[in-house]
């Protein structure tokens, strides 16, 4: 079956892109052989005189190039020969000589977007589905097909560096603005008045002028030497803060686009097909890929049976307004689902309604919502002190503080209140779901939804399932989730669950390196040089010392030894030191500056062992998380390897571009970590360090995690 169809219509020639059992369009390597076949079919007929380019997907004009074909690829010539026969293509249809015209009627991103690049005109639908962007970035390349040599050149450098070094999308109207397309349609004559454009542009009557009143400060910057130079330096500067130069692939598209700007378009077009083949290969691209299938597998993971449908929402509850109810009512109101936060104090409500105030006033800032939207969705947040409003929420979320007695009291108390099919669900981050659902009627709607701090940036959830949770209750909050943007991982109900586990060690072990002599500085800066966004101890800092204290302690106590906590944790949490919140705790912090507490050194002694190599102390924080995470797998705490690497970038923001925690230790080898491991329990004594049955098992059996090593 054809990816597209090719209609003539008078002088006029249409390409339908329409992919069969597939919701959406994207360019691969059969449809790029069509489209040169009909492209050919057209330029072979003179009485042809326009080109439209459209697509018969709803809401979708072409997604992009095909992933998998990307992540297929395995050398870099084959990468460059690939980009140059896209660009072949589509350059056929820039020098037709014909009106070309793309109609874009949704999601235009990628491949999609240089293919209507390529077009000398590009019109789209009035819509919100519309969106363009050249994502490639993200992948960890740079888009192949032309578009770094002619977004910028259509809508001005800054415009088009932009979009290319950030990957994200932009609307149409914001399109239409910078000159990326010409035309907005009503999204239902789109088409029609398309063909009517392009009539008008055929018989001269209708004028497209573009960019042509460019403010002085861009001909400045972009069409001077000096200007450039300043633009160039200041975008690799930003690249460098965002990125740690983790990534490679912003980088090689400044460069692509310093080196060819305003130059011979056939030049900068291999130059585009070189780097394209150099960035395909390299490990961070094929990781960000994985990272990419994960994501898409995990937004439709059914987790429970499929004929379970979820309860529709309309209404949420929230009990505690402290840091994490507060987050999570304009996490709620944001998706415009209406809730009533409870807490006993005043003084808590007025603070999560100026939180939340505070961050729609940052959206409106940054035009991610209008200044009428984010009033509205501020009133859908409804404080109170009473339980009275929660007779018709369909789930309510328990976010008060860290005590099974009051949340079991709170259970028992709403199951009074709410339907008995109210699914009742606890923030908790390290009570056993069970004791807390027990003291509801009904303890089978009562499931764990674990937010991650700050509720509104992080994206994961941990859907707890206790061993009462009933599949519906599972599948309402499930779909809740989903519904408030988050990613789900479903977990079972042990201390700790999946993600404090794991991270738990990684931050104890920091102490134990403190205590055996390393700085805290030294440790913070070896965990950030290998990816993570913070530092183990400027994230106890921030978590709060009297916080994290409290669920290590719990970790030990139903773990034991191997979770001992590091002693110092407990002398600084004793001298108040709570962290970042109390503005002294291993750190002392002013406003966004931070210095070693010198308090802290007097508090390990010092007769301390000493030097510690930095791949050491590495090895010791990260294979302890990988020794854990394979218990979690082993208790089937996680179900699978997949799911411990989406929770742990997700939750935690384990790099990326490693691909997972998982995934790294699988390309470190199963047997070196094991050895390490040995090494380490050996050498100091620690039963932590032992490698778990799982581990050697499946280096054994399989290999690695995923048994391809
Ligand atoms: P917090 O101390 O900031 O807020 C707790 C709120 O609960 C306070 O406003 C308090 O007034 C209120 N409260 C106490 N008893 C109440 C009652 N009977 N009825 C109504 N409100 C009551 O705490 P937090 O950091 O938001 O944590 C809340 C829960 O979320 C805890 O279970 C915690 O373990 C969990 N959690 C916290 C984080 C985090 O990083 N802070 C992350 C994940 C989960």
């Amino acid at each position: 079956m054809s990816a597209l169809n090719l209609r003539i219509e008078k002088d006029m020639a249409i390409i339908e892109f329409d992919q069969p059992d597939s919701k959406v369009n994207v360019l691969n390597k059969d449809t790029m052989r069509e489209l040169d076949a009909a492209i050919d079919a057209v330029l072979g007929k003179s009485e042809i005189k326009a080109l439209l380019i459209v697509s018969k997907k709803e809401g979708i004009f072409i997604a992009g190039a095909d992933i998998k074909e990307v992540e297929d690829i395995t050398s870099a010539g084959d990468a460059k020969e690939k980009a140059e026969k896209g660009k072949a293509i589509l350059d056929k249809i820039n020098n037709s000589g014909l009106v070309t015209v793309a109609v874009i009627n949704g999601v235009c991103l990628g491949g999609g977007l240089e293919l209507a690049l390529a077009c000398k005109y590009r019109v789209a639908g009035f819509s919100d589905k519309v969106k363009l962007g050249l994502p490639e970035v993200k992948l960890g390349i740079i888009p192949g097909f032309g578009g770094t040599q002619r977004l910028p050149r259509i809508t001005g450098l800054t415009r088009g560096l932009n979009m290319i070094l950030s990957g994200e999308m932009i609307s149409g109207k914001d399109a239409l603005k910078c000159g990326l397309v010409d035309r907005l349609f009503p999204e239902v004559r789109l088409v029609e008045d398309s063909i009517e454009f392009t009539r008008g542009i055929l018989q001269k009557t209708v004028h497209t002028g573009r960019r042509e009143n460019k403010k002085l400060f861009f001909v400045l910057l972009e069409d001077t030497p000096f200007g450039r130079a300043i633009l160039f330096y200041q975008a690799r500067k930003n690249v460098l803060k965002k990125t740690k130069g983790f990534y490679p692939a912003p980088l090689k598209a400044i460069e692509v686009i310093r080196r060819t700007y305003g130059k011979d378009f056939k030049a900068g077009s291999r130059i585009e097909s070189e780097a394209f083949g150099e960035l395909a290969v390299t490990d961070v691209s094929k990781n960000l890929i994985k990272v990419f299938y994960l994501n898409e597998e995990f937004k439709k993971l059914p987790w429970v049976a499929a004929d379970i449908k979820p309860d529709k929402i309309d209404k949420c509850g929230i009990i505690g307004a402290g840091v994490m109810g507060g987050g999570i009512a304009q996490l709620v109101s944001f998706y415009d689902i209406p809730s009533r936060l409870k807490d006993i104090n005043y003084e808590a409500l007025k603070s999560a309604l100026r939180t939340a105030k505070g961050l729609f006033d940052y959206a409106v800032k940054k035009k991610i919502l209008r200044q009428h939207q984010a009033d509205h969705k501020m009133g859908l947040i409804s404080p109170t002190t009473t339980y009275r409003g929660f007779e018709n929420t369909g789930i309510v979320i328990e976010a008060v503080v860290e005590d099974l007695n009051i949340k079991q009291k709170i259970f028992k108390e709403l199951s009074q209140v709410v339907s008995p099919t109210t699914v009742l669900a606890s923030n908790t981050s390290s009570l056993p779901i069970i004791d807390v659902a027990q003291a509801a009627d009904h303890p089978e709607r009562a499931v764990g939804l674990h937010f991650f701090n700050p509720v509104h940036r992080m994206p994961l959830v941990e859907v707890i399932r206790s061993e009462k949770s009933g599949d519906r209750a599972l599948a309402t909050t499930i779909a809740f989730a989903r519904r408030i943007g988050k990613v789900v991982i479903v977990v079972k109900d042990v201390p700790g669950f999946l993600i404090n586990r794991i991270l738990l060690s990684y931050m104890n072990e920091a102490g134990f390196l403190f205590e055996e002599g390393m700085d805290i500085r030294c440790i913070d800066r070896i965990a950030r040089d290998f990816g993570m966004p913070m530092g183990p101890i400027e994230l106890v800092d921030e978590v709060g010392i009297d916080v994290g204290y409290k669920v290590a302690k719990m970790l030990e106590s139903s773990y034991g030894p191997r979770m001992r906590v590091a002693p110092v944790l407990e002398k600084v949490k004793e001298k108040g030191l709570f962290g970042k919140k109390s503005k002294a705790g291993f750190y002392l912090h002013k406003g966004n500056k931070k210095e070693p507490n010198p308090v802290i050194y007097g508090l390990v002694g010092s007769s301390r062992p000493g030097r510690i190599s930095d791949e050491t102390a590495l090895k010791r924080m990260i294979y302890i998380m990988v020794n854990e995470a394979a218990r979690c797998l082993e208790e089937k705490v996680a179900d699978r390897p997949q799911t411990v690497d989406i929770g742990m970038i997700m939750g935690t923001g384990f790099p990326p571009f490693r691909a997972g925690l998982l995934r790294y230790a699988d390309s470190v080898g199963i047997g070196n970590i094991i050895k390490d491991l040995e090494n380490f329990e050996k050498g100091l004594g620690e039963q932590r360090f032992k490698p778990c049955n799982y581990l050697i098992d499946i280096r054994d059996k399989r290999g690695g995690f995923y048994g391809t090593v």
